[in-house]
């Protein structure tokens, strides 16, 4: 059943979606089987049934950056208070989590937490939560803070300040997080800690970098660098997102074909999870698509 992007009925338990969306895709790419991208705003495309099923839509309400969703009181006061950092898969050198909260200062950007036996980190920063930080307190805090581009650094001082962890950021897009302890700067890649590279992935933005966790069948967080299309089952290096330079863009993501990824986590878009060698089948399409448009 599609929803109307702007429903006002009363409906006791029904999820609707106010005017305040912002479009930043948070609910579709979380809770898919309830959410949908509509015109210019989100849809409730399914009303959740079961108590499993309102958990994953009440924790998408919790994660919208605007308050866009709504449903009825006594439903919302049963969302999970540990609902976040969600898991989203296993590496040997991680877990992976997805942090949730998003802010409106980054568009509704995702974060995600790794947490590691040698210190956990957050890639880009949620909007502050103090229950988030609960949660992140009892799984080992905050190591580090990296941050892949100035679009995404929401309340990183904040989250920096709670954890009193390091806060990394590319020169390019330093002026962004100037309180920032770590600057990354030029072109090589950089071992963070072991089974973690920061690399950087100029384009979106002058200080673009990506993260790779593990050494084979690797996590890549790549911020607004590249993403997943689920509809056309293809990645997406967008010109049309690109703030900066799409040349630099494209070398960047030359960059990244020869790379062993099995999971493609972005700051927007959907995530994707790759077997062995259908990454680079994927970048190689993307490359050749862009190539055929210019
Ligand atoms: S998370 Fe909120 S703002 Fe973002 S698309 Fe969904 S309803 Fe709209």
């Amino acid at each position: 059943m599609k929803g109307s992007p702007i429903d006002r009925s009363p409906a006791s338990d029904e999820f609707r979606i106010n005017e305040r969306c912002i479009d930043c895709g948070t609910c579709w790419t979380f809770d898919p089987d309830h959410f949908a991208a509509g015109s210019g705003t989100a849809v409730v495309a399914h009303q959740p049934i079961g108590a499993s099923s309102q958990r994953q839509a009440l924790l998408a309400l919790q994660a919208c950056p605007v308050a866009a969703i709504e449903t009825s009181r006594t439903l919302q006061r049963t969302t999970p208070a540990e609902g976040f950092p969600s898991w989203i898969c296993s590496h040997a050198a991680g877990e992976v989590f997805y942090c949730g909260w998003a802010s409106q200062r980054s568009f509704g950007a995702r974060s995600w937490l790794i947490q590691r036996a040698d210190g956990n980190v957050m890639v880009d920063v949620p909007r502050w939560s103090a229950p988030l930080a609960r949660r992140i307190q009892a799984m080992g805090g905050l190591a580090q803070i990296v941050l892949t581009h100035r679009d995404d650094v929401a309340d990183h001082q904040r989250w920096a300040q709670a954890f009193a962890c390091e806060r990394w950021i590319h020169r390019g897009d330093a002026d962004a997080a100037p309180s920032a302890e770590q600057v990354l700067e030029g072109q090589e890649p950089l071992e963070l800690a072991p089974q973690i590279e920061l690399l950087p992935t100029p384009g979106h933005t002058p200080g673009s970098l990506c993260l790779l966790l593990g050494d084979q069948r690797r996590v890549l967080f790549s911020g607004d660098h590249v993403w997943w299309n689920r509809d056309q089952d293809v990645l997406v290096c967008s010109e049309r997102y690109c703030w900066w330079d799409f040349n630099v863009q494209i070398r960047s993501l030359q960059r990244l074909q020869r790379l062993d990824v099995a999971w493609l986590l972005p700051g927007h878009g959907h995530r994707q999870h790759f077997q062995p060698g259908l990454w680079t089948e994927a970048v190689k399409q993307t490359l050749t698509w862009i190539q055929a448009q210019h």
